[in-house]
Formats: C-alpha cells, structure tokens, sequence
C-alpha cells in the first residue's frame, strides 16, 4: 500500500468483499481510513458456499462476533467434519471421516499417527481417523461443540451456513465498523503512466477514486486481470470438475453436525445441514455429463 493512503475502494461485495471490509475495518479501527465496498447492482453473487473449515470461527472471533450475534441469523449449524464417502475403492476404506483437529484430540492422536505410520510399512492396524478423533463421536451422536465456559479445552470446527444470508450479515457488520457501502457498476478502469490504478469510471457516468483498491470481483476479476493484465492460470488439466447443479431438500430436525461429500461418476455431491434446509449440490465435469444428467443423480444421492 503506498504512504499516506487514506481511502480504500473495496470492489465487490460477495464472500471475499465482505470479509475483507470486516477485516480491515476492524484491524485499522485506529486508523483514519476511509473504506468503501463497491457492489454492482446488476452482476450478482456466487452465493453458493454453504460449508466452511475452523479457520472461519478464527475470522468471526477475530471481527468480534458471537455465534448469538449470526448463527440463528444465518440457518447455521456447526461442523465437526466431512465424511467422504466411496472415495476410495479399497475394501474397508469405502468411508473416510475427516476430522477437524481440536484439543482433546491430542490424548489419543498420537496413537493414530503411529498406527498410520505403520500401515505405510505393510503392518495392519487401524488407521481410521474416525477412532481417534472427537469429532466423529460428536457428528454421529448429533452433538454440538458448545462447550461450558470451565471446559478445559479449546474446541475447533466449521460451520455450515446460507451464503447469502452470512453475506447479509456481514454487510450489516460492516456498517457498524464504519464501512461505507455503494451500488454501481465499473465499466472501465484507467491505469495512470507507473501501471497503477488511478480511477474506476462506472455506468452512471460517475467515476470512482481511491488511495488503494481490492478487486472482489470473482471471476470476472475487473480491476487484476482485465485492468492490469495479471494472467488466469487454468488447472483445468488436473482439476476436471467445472461445472455444479444445486438442489435443497426438507432439514432434518436434529441433524448431523458434518457435511457428506459422496463420490460419483463423473464428479462428487455434498450435503450440507442447515437448519431451514439440506443443501446438495453435484460438482461435476461437464466433459462427461450435461446439467440435465447431473441434476437426476443429484436428486437421487439428496434422497439417499
Ligand atoms: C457450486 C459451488 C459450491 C461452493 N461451495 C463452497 C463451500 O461450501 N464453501 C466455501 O467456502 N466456498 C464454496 N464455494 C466457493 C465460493 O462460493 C466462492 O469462492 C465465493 O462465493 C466467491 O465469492 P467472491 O466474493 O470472490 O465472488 P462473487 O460472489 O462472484 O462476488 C463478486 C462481486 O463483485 C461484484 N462485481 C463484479 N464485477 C463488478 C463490476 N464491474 N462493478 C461492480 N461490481 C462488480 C458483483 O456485483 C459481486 O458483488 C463454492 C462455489 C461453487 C461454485
């Protein structure tokens, strides 16, 4: 960031524009910055993130929210883990459970660690994370980590939430720490002589400046790519899945605190417990199966 930078354009206002107004607003509450988040009222958000692993209740705590504050808010329910399920062909290892590590796991860990090592060397032990880790108790016997105040212990997990509500909320949070928010849409950007960027021009004619910018704009990626040329790096070589139906069902009442992701032809499926809805969803490469296709195996693994 140059010296004397004063104003601070955030550009975008989906999961990365939201997190990081809160973040530096919070950060540099000391500070006499003046942070703005612009939002195109006509280019929408993904919106589609439902799952998230510790480090987000690291963000929560450190923007100074309660899960009071936003869990009820948001339809959340807590996440101790992912079971992935016919990941593998192996026999015995047609379920993995993925498990968030957490104080009290560092009892009996040791011993998994060594069984694992073992296993590498041809010896038969268990190597299943699920015997070893809280959070596989916790998942199947539907509880949650809320721990009491003079619990000796630091508890880690996710969270699962609604995207677009989390959004809303730290929108609000936002607000409150003195961001400043704007609706319009950046058309163009003007670089000045060194490269950097000087001003962004919208549709309303109107233009937009600032001491610093931080492009949010997901893949359209208006202000890195289309303005200052910094270049896409394609994986699609190494990772197939491009495409993604989604596909709510009816909660249940008391459900798992874990999300499924189950492995299928041509891709995976999640299913992620909220507490208004199940959210599926089938990732997919589109090079071996169209929406329509994705969309009937998605309903049959939600019904599963
Ligand atoms: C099927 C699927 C499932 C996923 N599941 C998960 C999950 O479980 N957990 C997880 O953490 N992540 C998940 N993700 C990823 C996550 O949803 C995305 O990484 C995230 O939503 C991207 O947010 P973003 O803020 O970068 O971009 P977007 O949500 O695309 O937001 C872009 C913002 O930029 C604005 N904008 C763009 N161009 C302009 C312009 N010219 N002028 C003004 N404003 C502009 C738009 O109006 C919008 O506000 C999933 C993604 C997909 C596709």
């Amino acid at each position: 960031m140059k010296n004397g930078t004063k104003s601070i354009v955030i550009l975008g206002g989906g999961t990365a524009g939201w997190i990081t107004a809160n973040l530096m607003a919070t950060h540099w509450e000391d500070q006499d910055f003046d942070i703005t988040l612009v939002e195109s009222p006509n280019i929408g958000i993904i919106g589609v993130g439902e799952g998230s692993t510790p480090p987000l209740k690291g963000f929560m705590e450190v923007i100074g929210t309660e899960e009071s504050d936003w869990m009820a808010q948001c339809d959340a329910t807590y996440k101790m883990g992912i079971t992935f399920r016919n990941w593998s062909t192996r026999e015995g290892f047609d379920e993995y459970f993925h498990p968030f590590l957490c104080q009290p796991d560092e009892f009996t860990v040791p011993a998994f660690f060594h069984n694992s090592f073992l296993r590498r060397k041809g010896i038969d032990l268990d190597g299943h994370p699920s015997q070893f880790f809280l959070g596989w108790v916790m998942a199947n016997q539907r509880l949650a980590p809320a721990a009491p105040p003079n619990f000796p212990f630091n508890m880690e997990y996710g969270y699962h939430f609604n995207s677009g509500l989390l959004g809303e909320f730290l929108k609000g949070w936002a607000a409150r720490k003195g961001v400043k928010y704007r609706q319009a849409t950046v058309t163009d950007v003007v670089v000045d002589e060194q490269g950097f960027i000087d001003y962004l021009k919208t549709d309303s004619e109107d233009t937009i400046k600032a001491d610093f910018y931080v492009d949010s704009t997901g893949f359209r990626s208006q202000l890195l790519q289309q303005a200052l040329g910094v270049p896409f790096e394609s994986v699609a070589d190494v990772l197939f899945n491009d495409s993604a139906v989604v596909f709510p069902t009816e909660p249940d009442e008391n459900p798992e605190p874990q999300t499924i992701s189950t492995a299928l032809n041509h891709g995976w499926a999640w299913k992620i417990p909220l507490t208004s809805r199940f959210g599926n969803g089938y990732v997919y490469s589109s090079r071996y199966v169209d929406d329509d296709e994705a969309r009937a195996v998605d309903v049959a693994v939600s019904e599963a």
